[in-house]
């Protein structure tokens, strides 16, 4: 007997059904449709079952060897990861080893019990080697293999194919019993295993079969939360196979299995369909699915042969000719990663958990930059005046990294196109006039293909109307006056112990007579501002502070100084039993002017109590600033980026601080810092992602100046994180100022960044030439100093 449901779905027109389908789609996931750029490792060809329409398994004679060598499944790999692939599809015949001896034999003469065995090593190799995550997809398993495989595959699958048993496709294959593939989908959930799942469309069964196999699936789901995607397949015959005279799966039938799929199955499970099984396959998303699933670069889909992958530009412009955006994943979707859902912990096995990471990017996708990735080898340092240069070892990754001397991919300028959805309204109600509030700063976080170009121009425009079209810079110099410090922050590359000679140099400590010495060499060379920031010393009392300032006015009364963080201002203050005010009236006589952000690293006690649980908190670091603006000093905003925080943590660093410039006025700029993680303890410890993308990069600016409007006129790019070329951009996407000259700049370097330690008014004009618009030189406090020069 039907369900009233299963009623509704058999007799609602098609075009109603979908339509239903892409609506609950649309309220679930937005825009955003996801795939996997893979490389798909065809283990062995062999296989225990015979299916009608299967041209993959093929018998020993057949085939050159039973199974892929190791290294053939290294050569494999590493062209996926050069190519730029997250995933390494491991697909094979289901329990070879029952059926052929051949398959036995070679087996126990390579030591491994089983094809699963074997799997689980070649897993293991291919994330150690080269980073790709592991998708295992061995079929119906015990409890015993799958929790094995988990070790080292982060996801798994077995398509369910159909839930009737009598299917005469399935006659000589025992392992697609239907109830021997729900228990091994059972299973999978008990073990919390990210699980793909699916239908079989055409291939015998009938309509409301496919709605009893949706509802097993779901059931399984809601005991387990585990099925992290359902693929709807459509059945096309092939040559050689035994079904090879069967129509193929008419279109309304797979139109109608998608629809029924996104409407039968809980919103939380993704739904996908391939893309290379039908021509006009930007139907498929009229039907309600938000995945292309994996999609190779490099290998063909070796269960399709005849139906190669569509290349990803083709992908990208039938996805953004329907109003969507693409984003790579992973092998399992961002709610078993990240701390939502119960996030890592509970679904990835801890032994895979880094790899993951390190693919991450902040809404826990894949990283979208083009260029490959590699696991990185940190071999030491080369010490290099009074800071250190991290050297990398193995396999080099192509892609850009804040502080890593590739070039930023080219994301602007972009031609502009109309964009729909959250990006579209989120950008339409500020075009009205609305603040950004948290949420809808993370909505433009998410920004993907050409809604990024949409962000940026509103950010671009913005910053036109606000100062036009100068580019500022500040002649200064940077005096890390010691790197010694007591503090612990784990992203911090710079600090050491008193004696620690580690991998980050020798620890130093400037004396005053040294730093006068600097300060004077730079007014000689033109420096109108010093920046003073160092470690925590522990002999530093907060006079030591107070001297320093007076020590570079001594030496150049003309002198800027821009100095002491929040944390050495609460340091200092809390050394000296004094109150904070009157702590910063001290050093405001003394010379003090303004205060870097730095120390504000993320305003937000989730993230922070991890990167740096015993700095300064964050209702400390607001309290200096705004203590600081009340005293009449002037600061800046900064925010560390792309470590181990999330999109919101960025809102709400910009809420918090947008609150305190409310009140004070006393922020001069806007400074997104991305994370430089290549010497990084928190990255070495395995515990961090590799930086923002540049598209994380791009977005922080425009989203900032978006969010500041009305309350901070200035925002700044990072030369020395972000290289040249990254920078040109960022100066249409919000930025007006170029920072400093800096002349040394050890910071950044002793986290492993190597776009060097100054820059030149030269430099900077070339840098801002072909955008045809003004270099200026300013102050540290934004008066415009020289007139524009071009
Ligand atoms: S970030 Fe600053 S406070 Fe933290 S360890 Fe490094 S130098 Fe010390």
């Amino acid at each position: 007997m039907l369900s009233r449901d299963d009623a509704d779905l058999l007799t609602t027109p098609l075009d109603e059904l979908m339509a239903a389908a892409a609506h609950v789609r649309d309220e679930t996931t937005g825009t955003r449709i996801t795939y996997s750029p893979k490389v798909f490792i065809p283990l062995t060809f062999l296989c225990n079952d015979t299916c009608g329409y299967c041209t993959f398994a093929q018998p020993p004679g057949r085939v050159a060897a039973p199974y892929l060598a190791p290294d053939e499944v290294r050569a494999i790999a590493r062209a996926g990861a050069r190519a730029g692939c997250h995933e390494a599809l491991f697909t094979l015949g289901e329990r070879p080893e029952d059926r052929y001896d051949v398959a036995r034999d070679w087996l126990a003469e390579h030591g491994y019990a089983s094809t699963v065995e074997y799997l689980a090593a070649m897993c293991e190799m291919v994330v150690e080697e080269t980073g790709l995550l592991p998708h295992a997809n061995a079929g119906a398993l015990s409890a015993d293999e799958l929790a094995r495989l988990r070790t080292v595959s982060v996801s798994q699958g077995m398509m369910i194919e159909s839930i009737r048993d009598d299917l005469d496709c399935h006659r000589a294959a025992p392992d697609k019993d239907p109830a021997r593939r729900l228990a091994t989908l059972e299973a999978a959930g008990e073990l919390a295993i990210p699980f793909t799942t699916g239908l079989l469309v055409g291939i015998g069964d009938e309509r409301r079969d496919r709605l009893d196999g949706l509802r097993a699936i779901a059931a399984s789901h809601e005991r387990h939360g585990h099925v992290q995607e359902v693929i709807i397949q459509n059945f096309v015959p092939k040559l050689l196979t035994g079904m090879r005279n069967a129509p193929a799966c008419p279109p309304d039938e797979f139109l109608w299995t998608i629809a029924a799929a996104r409407l039968v199955l809980p919103p939380s499970i993704h739904l996908q369909a391939p893309p290379n099984l039908s021509d006009d396959f930007g139907v498929l998303l009229d039907a309600g699915i938000d995945d292309w699933g994996g999609v190779s670069p490099v290998t063909a889909d070796h269960v399709n042969p005849e139906r190669p992958w569509p290349d990803l530009d083709r992908l990208h412009s039938v996805t953004e000719a329907r109003g969507f955006t693409l984003a790579p994943r992973l092998t399992a979707y961002p709610e078993y990663l990240d701390d939502s859902f119960a996030g890592p912990e509970r679904w990835v096995d801890p032994a895979l958990r880094f790899a993951v990471l390190d693919r991450s990017d902040a809404e826990a996708l894949g990283r979208d930059d083009p260029g490959s990735q590699f696991p990185e080898r940190v071999h030491g340092t080369t010490e290099t005046a009074d800071g250190a240069d991290v050297v990398i070892v193995g396999d080099r990754s192509t892609q850009w990294y804040s502080g890593w001397n590739a070039d930023a991919p080219t994301l602007l300028p972009a031609p502009t196109a109309p964009v729909q959805g959250a990006v579209a309204e989120v950008l339409a109600g500020f075009e009205a006039g609305s603040e950004l509030c948290v949420d809808e700063m993370v909505t433009l976080f998410g920004a993907r293909g050409r809604e990024v170009a949409a962000v940026a121009e509103a950010a671009d425009r913005l910053r036109r109307d606000t100062v036009g079209d100068v580019v500022t810079w500040v002649h200064n110099r940077n005096i890390n006056y010691t790197n010694v410090c007591t503090f612990k922050c784990r992203f911090c590359g710079f600090a050491k112990g008193k004696l620690s000679l580690n991998l980050r140099g020798s620890p130093y400590l400037l004396t005053l007579e040294d730093m006068q010495q600097r300060v004077r060499e730079a007014w000689e060379l033109g420096a109108t501002e010093v920046t003073l920031q160092g470690g925590i010393h522990p002999s530093f009392d907060g006079d030591y502070y107070v001297d320093v300032c007076h020590a570079v006015k001594d030496a150049v009364p003309e002198m800027h100084v821009h100095a002491f963080t929040a944390l050495e201002v609460n340091e200092g203050a809390k050394r000296l039993g004094e109150p904070l005010e009157d702590y910063l009236r001290r050093l405001q006589a003394a010379g003090l002017r303004s205060l870097p952000g730095t120390a504000a690293e993320i305003l937000d006690e989730g993230p922070r109590s991890i990167l740096c649980p015993d700095k300064v908190t964050t209702q400390e670091w607001l309290e200096v600033h705004e203590t600081a603006h009340r005293v009449g000093l002037r600061s800046n905003i900064t925010i560390m980026a792309g470590s181990i925080e999330r999109p919101v943590h960025w809102a709400r660093h910009i809420e918090r601080t947008r609150e305190v410039q409310r009140r004070t006025g006393g922020f001069t700029e806007y400074i997104p810092l991305p994370f430089v993680h290549m010497a990084s303890p928190i990255y070495l410890q395995r515990k961090a992602r590799r930086g923002p993308t540049f598209r994380e990069t791009v977005l922080l600016h425009a989203v900032g100046r978006l969010a500041y409007r009305g309350l901070i006129d200035n925002v700044q790019a990072s030369w020395v994180k972000i290289g040249v070329p990254g920078v040109r951009q960022l100066l249409q996407a919000g930025v007006n100022d170029l920072g400093g000259t800096l002349m040394d700049e050890n910071i950044s370097r002793a986290a492993g960044a190597i776009h060097g330690q100054k820059m030149t008014e030269e430099a900077f004009g070339s840098l801002v030439a072909p955008l045809g618009r003004q270099l200026a030189r300013r102050s540290t406090l934004y008066d415009i100093a020289e007139p524009a020069t071009n």
